[in-house]
Order: C-alpha cells, then structure tokens, then sequence
C-alpha cells in the first residue's frame, strides 16, 4: 500500500486533482545513485523530467549538475543555484536569445546538434568576443527499442549530428574562432529497460571517440545521455532503480582515455517514482461491455497516455483492502477520445467521491501539463 491512512485523510481534505510527491522516496533515490556512481561520472539532472523547485532544491544539493533543453530550463537551473559550470544546454533548435543568454551565464557547454546551429553560436559568441564551449551532439544510429516518439538516436530522427557530417563538422570547429571543441554527446531515447541498448551505445561511442582522437579534436567529456527506464508496473516493490548495474555497463564497456570524463544526463529515472497523480472519480458510467471510471483529472493534467500509450498504475486508494473484482476504463474529463489513463483496469468497485492514485506521474506529468479546455494547474502538494 503507497499511502498511510493519515496520508489519505489529509488527500481528503485538499482540492483535486492534484500532484503528490513523495520528497523521501526522492531523496532516497538520490542517496542510491551517489552510493551507485563511481567518483568520476558526472550526473546532470534533465530538466524536461520535472522541473517543479522544490524537487530541484533536493537534486542540485545532492551535488547533480543540469542538462537543459531550453533556454528557459538553463534560467531556472541557474536561479536555483546550479553551478553554471555544471548546466549543459542541448535541443536542436535553440533560439538566438537562448543561445545568448547561456553565454552570458557561461554555462559548461552547448550541446550542438547540427552544422548551421555551429556557424550561428560561433556567431553570437564572437559578437560577444566570447568563446563557447561545444560538445557535439553524434546521432549514434543505435535503436532504443523504445516507443518510437521516445527513440531518439536512429539516422531517420531530427536529433544529433550523422557520421557522413563528421569530417565537415571538424573543418567547421577548426576554423570557428569562437568556439572550443570540449566533447562528445548522445542520447538514444528514453524509459529503456534492456541494458542491450545501452551496451550497444558504448561499442558505438568507442569507435566515435576513436575517430574524434585521431580525427585531432579530443573529447575532454563523454556524455552519454539519459534514458534509463523505470518500472511503471511495480512502483511499489521497484521504487528506485538500479543504478549499479547501469553504470556497470559504461564501466565495462566504455574505453576511454584517462583524461576524459564521463557525463550522464538522467531525468526519469530521478524523479518518475517519487511523483503520484491524486484524482477523485465524479462519475461511474456502466455501458454495455464497458464500465467508466470518470475522473476529474485527465490528459492535461498527465498526457504520457495519451501520447504515447504510456502505462500507469492506477489505484482506488479510498478502498485500499478491497479485492480488485471490476474492472473499468479509467478516463479524464477532457473532450477527446485519448484522454483515457486505462483501459479494463482492475479495481474494486469504485464510487462517485473515490480518490485514485495515478503513480509513476513525477517524471513528464506536470511538466507537459497544459491548458487545454481552460483547465487550472493541478498544484503539486508534497510529503513532509
Ligand atoms: C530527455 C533527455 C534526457 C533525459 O531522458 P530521461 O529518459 O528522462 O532520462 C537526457 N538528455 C537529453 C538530451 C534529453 O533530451
């Protein structure tokens, strides 16, 4: 059982849906991942997981840098008090003012992704007579073997830098004045739970960064990106992920130059567990073959369902002791057919005024949250 009964007496009294996350089970996770993490991997929190500040206060004390995708991100890393030599800025699309402002901040790199993106912050830098550190984003062509709108490191994705760009890419840093060539970045896509991938990314990663040494532009960092998935279906029983064994995997596999440093950028994996999406049901809706939940939370308050079919255990916390003989397709109030959190869910027979739990919901649920419907912020409530 997630919730204590004086937790759901307090869920009782607050105004739904709301965003419940568990600051414990957070700090737990980080605790786990600095006893996990050998002292010369450095981890960058992604920003895009979550960037609620009270979860950012506990990440930037437990000494993890931040990896950001947009301007906005780098401002609010830098507010908190992420050092500026720990904030990374990638994104294939990384507007002039954005690029402008990390320069100001002075941020660790940029993580470029593309040629024209190389010859315009070579440009704004030089306007500043600054020199911007660059890490090139490689697309590795390694399959995730994740859903497709979370794979990111194949050739046919907008992401990163193809290998037949490489030797143009290396003219282009030589002869930019205004930028200094500092590493290698990847990242293949996210919520990968076979390790294969990863293995695979760390052959590829070798012969790059072979090509980049004697190509003469040595990669002081290897980042290789995030993506470590989480188990969507046992929040209970697998609350924290093994980080042990996926560093071991760049251990064994990655051969580097005892100069270079390896970097990670991990958002879901931090943050996805410690998050809950508490919803009461207004409505029980009995069809023919199927029975409704109607809650009064939906796709923008949580749209990985939606998006991307993504699966979340749903729990009626109001009958915790109840045998799970029903079963409902368990849906939002939003006017769109997608807006469905699952379908043919086991659970007990549900009532008008039930609380459910949507877990699993820290990492892209308030985050992606939206307006649709001129619908409010579900407001994020935390455990002391
Ligand atoms: C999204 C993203 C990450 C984090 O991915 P997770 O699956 O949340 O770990 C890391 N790096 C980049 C460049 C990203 O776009």
């Amino acid at each position: 059982m997630a919730f204590g009964t004086d937790t759901i007496k307090k869920f009782e009294t607050l105004e739904t849906p709301f965003y419940y996350y568990d600051l414990g089970l957070l700090r737990k996770t980080l605790a786990a991942l600095q006893l996990a993490a050998p002292p010369e991997y450095h981890v960058h929190y992604a920003l895009k997981a979550n960037a609620n500040p009270e979860l950012l206060q506990l990440i930037r004390d437990a000494g993890l840098g931040a990896d950001c995708v947009s301007g906005n991100e780098v401002k609010r890393a830098n507010e908190l008090g992420f050092k500026a030599e720990k904030i990374v800025f990638a994104g294939v699309g990384k507007s002039d003012k954005e690029i402008n402002d990390a320069l100001d901040i002075g941020i660790f790199c940029f993580n470029a992704e593309s040629t024209h993106e190389l010859e315009v912050i070579n440009e704004l830098a030089g306007k500043k007579s600054k020199i911007a550190p660059i890490a090139l984003r490689i697309n590795p062509n390694v399959d995730a073997h994740t859903h497709k709108y979370i794979t990111t490191g194949l050739e046919e994705n907008k992401f990163g830098i193809n290998q037949h760009e490489f030797e143009t890419v290396c003219q282009l840093i030589q002869s930019s004045e205004n930028l200094n060539f500092c590493g290698l970045h990847f990242h293949i896509g996210s919520q990968i739970q076979d390790l294969t991938a990863f293995k695979n990314l760390c052959l590829k990663v070798n012969e790059i960064n072979q090509w980049f040494i004697k190509r003469g532009l040595f990669p002081e960092h290897i980042n290789v990106g995030g993506g470590l998935g989480i188990d969507y279906r046992n929040p209970e029983t697998n609350s924290i992920v093994d980080f042990a064994q996926y560093f071991n995997v760049f251990k064994d596999l990655l051969e580097l130059h005892p100069q270079q440093k390896v970097h990670f950028e991990l958002g879901r994996c931090i943050v996805a567990q410690c998050g809950n999406l508490i919803s009461r049901a207004l409505y029980i809706k009995k069809g023919i073959n199927t029975n409704f939940v109607i809650l009064d939370a939906g796709m923008t308050e949580l749209i990985r369902p939606a998006l991307y079919q993504a699966y979340h255990k749903i729990e009626n916390i109001s009958r915790p002791n109840q045998p799970l003989d029903s079963k409902y397709d368990v849906v939002g109030p939003i006017c769109e057919s997608s807006d469905c959190f699952g379908k043919s869910v086991e659970l007990p027979e549900s009532q008008r005024g039930d609380l459910f739990a949507i877990r699993s919901a820290g990492a892209y649920g308030e985050v992606m949250s939206n307006h649709y419907n001129l619908r409010v912020s579900a407001k994020p409530v935390y455990s002391v």
